[in-house]
């Protein structure tokens, strides 16, 4: 009998760790199949130590065909340019592949259109992708001949304050060690309703830590705020007022890519896709979405829109029970393993360069029962060592260690 064929769209943390773990679930006895534009993985966690020379490209990243064949997993290197879902069938620039199970983890696209001035060619730099990390760091040494005052913030709709604190703090540390910090005004610039929301309703004492370090940097903030546009070195909000800059990073929204946009059947209107709790879309039992590319309804309703980070952790978690769902499915079974994205808790660490703050809750999203960040020196060292851990986890497809 013909084995069961499995497409994965994406190659980062969501694919790879998909793609590999439904290999495992089913010791082999199943054709799995990646395809990506992207033929190295990239962590993109320390995208935020990038502009300033503490990490360089290859550092951060590895070619993940040789990591798929260790495993059994056929690799095409190119994007799926449609997805004829009622067809069972995936189409790249070189062909079609038919799928019996197919899972979505094509992660995330900026839309920087929603504030005038941002993106390529535009007046503020960004860090949530490789290329444009590096851009970012090229303004880094250019500001550094020329320093003046500083803008590090995220637009209405964006989710991903995480990298907007950390990047801040990081600011911070190399003012301090190129001998800038008293003569550079830094200011955060944030559409939460408060310091430290971070996007997933703040966590306990998050919001007085954050103010405490924004102190302690002699940092300011202007939050609640979104941001009309951004001209060559002055942002304008949308409360009218002005933040002159000599260099600025600022966090766009994140939307689905225009091959899920496209496959409305499936998408919602940010061109992501809903999922159930098994992770399998709304309409088809044998198509899953994991990661960023799976669908979270944002819980609160705030004056100036943000989103939700979909971070590293409750990727992995849905790439396992979508691995363990598909393998049921194989074997003639009903889909049982069930994971809610706010369910799942929060492990994350907010880098300060030096310092920074570990965080951990039992659900990404509230109501929870215990919370804690816990702030210092071994927060960064914590992050090193992850970064590293994960890395080696990935490369060598381990994907079941935690
Ligand atoms: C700057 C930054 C800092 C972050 N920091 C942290 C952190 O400290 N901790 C944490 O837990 N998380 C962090 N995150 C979030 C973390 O990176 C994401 O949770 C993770 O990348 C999600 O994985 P994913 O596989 O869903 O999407 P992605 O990592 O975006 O991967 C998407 C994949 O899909 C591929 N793809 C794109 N288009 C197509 C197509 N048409 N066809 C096929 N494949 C396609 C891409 O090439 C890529 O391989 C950070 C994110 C950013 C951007």
């Amino acid at each position: 009998m013909a084995r069961d064929k499995v497409v994965v769209l994406g190659s980062n943390f969501g694919g790879l760790t998909a793609a590999i773990a439904i290999k495992h679930e089913l010791e082999g006895d199943v054709d799995v199949t990646v395809i990506s534009p992207s033929d190295r993985f990239l962590f993109n966690p320390s995208l935020i130590w990038l502009p300033f020379g503490k990490r360089k490209a290859e550092d951060i990243t590895f070619a993940v065909e040789p990591t798929f064949t260790e495993h059994g997993v056929d690799f095409v290197h190119e994007a799926a340019t449609e997805l004829q879902l009622a067809n069972n069938r995936v189409v790249t620039a070189s062909g079609v592949h038919d799928y019996d199970y197919l899972v979505i983890a094509t992660g995330f696209q900026n839309k920087f259109d929603v504030v005038p001035g941002l993106g390529p060619g535009g007046n503020a730099y960004n860090i949530t992708t490789l290329e444009d990390a590096i851009h970012a760091g090229e303004g880094w040494r250019t500001f550094l001949e020329n320093p003046g005052d500083i803008v590090v913030g995220a637009t209405q709709g964006a989710g991903c304050f995480g990298a907007a604190y950390e990047y801040l703090f990081n600011v911070s540390h190399q003012l301090r060690k190129n001998g800038l910090k008293s003569q550079v005004n830094l200011t955060y610039v944030s559409p939460e309703p408060v310091l430290g929301h971070f996007g997933i309703g703040g966590l306990k004492h998050g919001e007085g830590m954050l103010n405490m370090f924004l102190k302690k940097e002699k940092i300011a903030s202007v939050l609640n705020v979104g941001i009309d546009h951004v001209d060559e070195g002055r942002v304008v909000l949308s409360d009218g007022a002005n933040l002159d800059f000599a260099y600025a990073m600022i966090i766009p929204p994140f939307i689905g890519q225009d091959v899920v946009a496209k496959t409305v059947e499936i998408s919602d209107d940010k061109g992501y896709v809903p999922v159930r709790d098994t992770y399998q879309t709304l309409p088809y039992d044998n198509v899953y979405a994991v990661g960023i590319a799976a669908a979270v309804e944002v819980p609160w309703h705030t004056s100036n829109p943000i989103g939700i980070p979909k971070t590293g952790f409750p990727t992995e978690q849905q790439a396992h029970v979508a691995a363990r769902n598909i393998a049921s499915q194989v074997r003639g079974e009903v889909p049982a393993a069930h994971k809610e994205f706010g369910d799942i808790p929060a492990v994350c660490v907010m880098d300060a360069g030096n310092n920074g703050v570990i965080i951990l809750a039992d659900k990404m999203l509230p109501p929870r029962k215990h919370s804690v960040m816990i702030p210092g020196p071994q927060a960064h060292a914590m992050k090193v060592a992850f970064e590293k851990y994960f890395m080696w986890k990935a490369k060598h497809g381990h994907v079941a260690l935690p």
